[in-house]
């Protein structure tokens, strides 16, 4: 079973962006960037897969600049065996980058292909959805539990008050949840032995994809600053100044 993973470099989840002064976007120069971080429980999930005998390779693929190479590598280094670099310098839109994963799948022939549920970038939670309709192929979204049978793949999802499993048939499109998985961290070792395993490098017009932006950003502001808070002696102070802002 062959399981490709889709991975995003993103704004690291750690840093405390901040709005362009033109309010055009979010300042990405000297940012750290780093994988997705549910694309790293996707990579864990597919690597787990492999380990334990029901994959055969793990294929990461990544469509951003250059540098998206170092998150390819981050995949390679957890277990990944090879990547598919796509290089695009400007912003992703989800459509663009399922429709490079379509002609993707179509040359690779994966049996699953795990992304993210979201790139915490754009929050669009969008990509496998919209994969899995140009490819006709079954979906499970938000997954926390991914067991693959004989052709089939059960996916238990994260529902309002409990849990659902839904069985899909192969090949389909599975997107990671927070609780699927934690992702390991790569030891030193592996992190060399990635240095050495192939990535191909391609561009869009290689598969025939129009990138131009189909959304455009009006506007980007920071949430509004929080106001300060007042400290009250007693609970009836507390009844008092909140009966006074009409909030009992
Ligand atoms: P989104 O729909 O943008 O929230 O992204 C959902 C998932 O799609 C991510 O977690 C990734 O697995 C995948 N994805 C989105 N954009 C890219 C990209 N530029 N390169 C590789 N994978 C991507």
């Amino acid at each position: 079973m062959k399981v490709l993973v889709p991975v995003k470099r993103v704004v690291d989840y750690n840093v405390k962006v901040r709005v362009k002064a033109d309010n055009s976007g979010v300042e990405l120069a000297n940012v750290k960037m780093s994988m997705n971080p549910f694309d790293e429980i996707a990579v864990e999930e597919a690597v787990r897969l492999k380990e334990a005998g029901t994959a055969t390779e793990v294929v990461v693929v990544s469509i951003g600049p250059k540098q998206a190479q170092e998150t390819i590598r981050t995949g390679l280094a957890m277990g990944g065996d090879r990547g598919i670099l796509v290089e695009y310098d400007a912003e992703t839109e989800p459509l663009a980058v399922a429709k490079l994963l379509k002609a993707i799948a179509a040359e690779e022939n994966p049996d699953l292909v795990v992304l993210g549920k979201q790139a915490i970038d754009d929050d669009c939670s969008q990509t496998g959805q919209m994969l899995a309709q140009l490819l006709g192929w079954s979906q499970g979204t938000f997954a926390s539990k991914v067991t693959p049978g004989d052709g089939t793949v059960d996916v238990t999802r994260e529902i309002d008050g409990g849990l659902e499993t839904i069985q899909l048939k192969m090949p389909a499109v599975v997107t990671a949840d927070l609780r699927l998985n934690e992702p390991r961290y790569a030891s030193l070792p592996n992190i060399m032995k990635a240095k050495k395993k192939e990535i191909a490098m391609k561009t869009p017009a290689d598969y025939g994809v129009d990138m131009t932006p189909r959304l455009s950003t009006e506007r980007v502001e920071e949430p509004p600053e929080r106001q300060a808070g007042v400290m009250v002696e007693s609970v009836s102070d507390l009844v008092a100044a909140l009966k006074e802002k009409g909030a009992l």
